[in-house]
């Protein structure tokens, strides 16, 4: 039924994805006939980004990011071997092969900009040849863990005790009611599909169309879309459809609403900066953070709440009023503009406000594929030292 060639909506509250899900599953099963070494279950590649997107789903991270499946080599196998990374370099890579890993996942996407080519001019277009030389999966959720409830941001806050909130609540994808899986047996259809999606797209006329849907994850054989009904109803209307496999179904994995951008805390009881400085070091594993004070005050003044962003915060910071803002970078100017507002500003280095919950993230992966062998970059790490 999966490779049929003809229209089919399957639009009902009843159906279960899962189930749709474990067929498809089910018909890349059945074509590998190797096993994993301690176990007789194979796992796909498919099953391990449902687990993925289960954990974290993609339709969390932001509108500008580029997360999800962003490297798959033709041929592929079970997956026996994955590694977590925060940042996939060079270096990195190398300890990825050696580890054996056949699906890297990096945190933050090693594909952002578009490349024209695939040569060994650049580091990134020799760490794509090379994965996809050697097998090797790529997969980013980036944006996802920073918003998902008990994800990144909420492992940055967890430093603190007291009334957590969230910056700026994740709003758009509780539009999303539809999950849509398009799937084909010809491997350039899904190419040419997509080709047929921006042709139709541009003859609608419609300029806040893009706002109405997101791909999740665009493979080999079939593209993943998280829409809104409306553009389900589009979708219908697209004669090329008729070439594939379409099953539409109730999107039940909306995000939680207490997902989103950063996140507030107004702690429980009074900390001093000094107590603070040493609570984050102690959180991100790291001996030596930057400080900027305001002038009034010391590391003995008091503090009663605090504002987190992992990475680059200032855009999400900017402008809320928190005692003192908790990020991994910020430029001059915007460190200047919180210090004037009498706000302390600790930075950590951007990845080093990001790494430690790999930890985090591994242990509750492993509960969910306990048969994968499963490492942590020991490579990665910031590019800079604070001396
Ligand atoms: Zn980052």
């Amino acid at each position: 039924m999966y490779l049929k060639r003809h229209l089919r909506f399957l639009i009902s509250k009843s159906w279960n994805y899962l189930t749709l899900a474990g067929v498809i599953r089910s018909s890349f099963l059945k074509s590998y006939s190797i096993k994993c070494q301690n176990s007789s279950k194979m796992i796909t590649l498919n099953e391990v980004i449902s687990v993925l997107n289960k954990m974290a789903p993609l339709s969390l991270a932001e509108s500008w990011d580029n997360v999800g499946l962003l490297v798959e080599p033709v041929i592929l196998k079970p997956i026996e071997n994955v590694y977590f990374t925060n940042d996939l370099t060079e270096e990195v890579l190398d300890e990825a092969e050696k580890t054996g890993a056949n699906l890297i996942v990096s945190y933050h996407p090693p594909l952002f900009a578009p490349l024209k080519k695939i040569t060994s001019q650049t580091w990134k277009e020799r760490i794509i040849a090379r994965c996809l030389a050697n097998g090797i999966a790529v997969y980013s959720p980036h944006t996802s863990w920073d918003s998902a409830s008990n994800g990144l941001t909420d492992w940055l806050i967890s430093i603190f005790d007291g009334k957590i909130t969230v910056i700026q609540p994740h709003m758009s994808s509780p539009n999303f009611n539809y999950v849509v899986n398009i799937s084909s047996e010809n491997s350039f259809a899904v190419q040419k599909f997509n080709g047929c999606l921006k042709d139709f797209l541009e003859s609608q006329f419609i300029s806040q169309i893009n706002k109405e849907f997101k791909i999740t994850n665009y493979g080999q054989n079939n593209v993943q879309i998280l829409c809104t009904s409306t553009f389900l109803s589009l979708l219908n209307d697209m004669e090329i459809l008729s070439e594939f496999d379409l099953h539409a179904n109730k999107n039940e994995t909306l995000p939680s609403s207490i997902s989103g951008s950063g996140r507030f805390c107004q702690l429980k009881s009074s900390l001093t900066i000094g107590n603070v400085v040493t609570m984050i070091k102690e959180h991100l594993g790291v001996e030596k953070l930057m400080l900027a004070l305001p002038k009034s005050k010391t590391l003995d003044s008091t503090i009663d709440s605090v504002a987190t962003v992992a990475g680059s915060g200032a855009s999400v910071l900017r402008g809320v009023k928190a005692d003192l803002y908790l990020t991994g970078e910020m430029t001059h100017h915007d460190i200047l503009d919180a210090v004037h507002k009498n706000v302390v500003v600790v930075l950590s280095n951007h990845s080093n406000s990001e790494r430690g919950y790999l930890n985090v993230f591994v242990e509750r992966f492993s509960k969910y594929l306990p048969h994968l062998k499963i490492s942590i970059s020991t490579t990665d790490k910031d590019p800079l030292i604070l001396i």
